[in-house]
């Protein structure tokens, strides 16, 4: 778990762009992120991205496949 300022310096494993590099974390901009404590939201507070178990895993399966496209930029 992080601080959402810390958790926008670390990659996600499923956001790249273009040239296939990894992005950083949206943190609660992303559908994915969840608060420590729902009541505490903000830069300070702590949250972890709720994808870390079953999206991850069929992001790895997914990339098996190299000829799918990466998420794209928005
Ligand atoms: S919350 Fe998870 S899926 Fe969303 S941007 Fe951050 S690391 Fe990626």
């Amino acid at each position: 778990m992080h601080p959402e300022s810390d958790a926008k310096f670390k990659y996600c494993p499923l956001l790249k762009t273009r040239d296939d590099k990894l992005k950083f974390c949206l943190g609660s901009g992303c559908m994915f992120w969840r608060w420590e404590n729902p009541a505490k939201t903000g830069a300070d507070e702590r949250g972890y991205c709720g994808a870390a178990g079953p999206a991850i895993a069929a992001a790895l399966l997914r990339g098996a496949d190299d000829d799918q496209k990466p998420i794209e930029d928005y």
